[in-house]
């Protein structure tokens, strides 16, 4: 394994960031190769530590020359977010600087091939050139995983819907509860750039069966486990050893995915009717029918009407709830997967 640090200029004198990347490599020119990333997001922890307990698994592959394909590890994809700290806030999701969300924005290129990526024009802030830096570091892989978290959920994925249902030997591999497939524009999303250069190729010469890529959504914020590490970096190792990157015939074996798949149009993105307290009767993981009540909003405390509920608007699965107990009005509560199509259908991007 090769491990070298990727320099990144800051945007202001005496300022600049490094990450490191690991390689391992491959011993078979035709196995897939894969990339691995976490925290993009920078506050988004789950996939750091995953990573952490995976290396160890990696190594003693390339020990026992068992690594099939070559592998690339980002494990903290965006030291310019994890610096960004606010009066005691890490803002890991947006660029201070120019106010963008740290996965939105990456380039799409019109051939899978690094030389198609544009230079950057002098002037390009540090969150642009640390996006070009990924998506040059990703390129060329058949498997990128982007290892993020949501605020509370169960473990689920982000697919795109040409890829389905090829992926779900991986979506039982890394244990996930639950599938998004997504069609259209995310915003430019990392996922986005991943597979758009495929999109564009003729479709015999773009093995869409044999790709992965996904933005992986290893639970809540405060989901940062050593338990939940180990059995992640499980997962991933499954994955690896499922599509041939890594030999081993046990942890190879086959699994069907039992878990909940759904066309992104079918997400309720659930709002706060109200700004107030948030009191929860619904949790990640719960199935509810139509008009289960979700949460109670306080917001006029003391008062005999100082209270609203919100409900399920159809029948589905609670994926995710945000981990704060109050908000704003309009602000974004809960993901359900609903059975039907969402009233108000969203396409490739739920939210910044
Ligand atoms: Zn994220």
């Amino acid at each position: 394994m090769k491990t070298t640090m990727e320099k990144l200029p800051g945007d202001t004198e005496g300022v600049s960031y490094e990450l490191t990347v690991f390689r391992f490599k491959g011993s078979s020119r035709k196995a897939p190769t894969a990339y691995i990333q976490a925290a993009l997001h920078a506050g988004e922890l789950p996939g750091v530590v995953a990573i952490h307990a995976l290396m160890p698994k990696l190594r003693a592959a390339e020990a026992e020359g068992r690594i099939l394909g070559d592998i690339t590890v980002v494990p903290a994809a965006n030291p310019v977010g994890r610096a960004q700290y606010h009066f005691g806030e890490l803002e890991g999701r947006f660029h201070l600087g120019t106010r963008t969300n740290f996965n939105r924005d990456f380039p799409l290129i019109d051939r899978p091939d690094k030389s198609a990526l544009p230079k950057l024009p002098a002037g390009s802030t540090t969150d642009l050139r640390l996006k070009h830096l990924l998506v040059g570091l990703s390129m060329g892989h058949d498997i990128v995983l982007d290892l993020h978290c949501d605020f509370e959920a169960v473990p689920y994925l982000y697919v795109p819907a040409r890829l389905w249902p090829a992926m779900q030997d991986c979506a039982a591999a890394l244990g996930v509860e639950a599938v998004i497939l997504w069609d259209g524009a995310s915003g430019s999303a990392f996922e986005e750039a991943s597979i758009h250069p495929w999109l564009q190729v003729p479709p015999e010469k773009a093995s869409l069966d044999k790709r992965v890529v996904t933005t992986v959504e290893y639970r809540g914020i405060l989901d940062v486990d050593d338990k939940l590490a180990k059995s992640d970096a499980d997962g991933l190792y499954r994955l690896l050893a499922t599509r041939g990157v890594i030999e081993d015939e046990k942890a190879a074996k086959p699994r069907k995915f039992t878990g909940v798949v759904t066309p992104i149009d079918h997400v309720e993105m659930i709002d706060l009717p109200r700004a107030g307290a948030i009191l929860y009767h619904a949790k990640p993981g719960q199935r509810v029918r139509k008009g289960a009540k979700l949460a109670t909003i306080v917001h006029t405390p003391g008062e005999p009407n100082g209270s609203v509920d919100i409900y399920a608007p159809q029948a589905g699965y609670v994926l995710t709830r945000i981990w704060q107990r109050w908000g704003r009005a309009g602000d974004n509560v809960f993901k359900l997967l609903g059975e039907a199509k969402s009233a108000k259908p969203k396409s490739g991007a739920l939210e910044d």
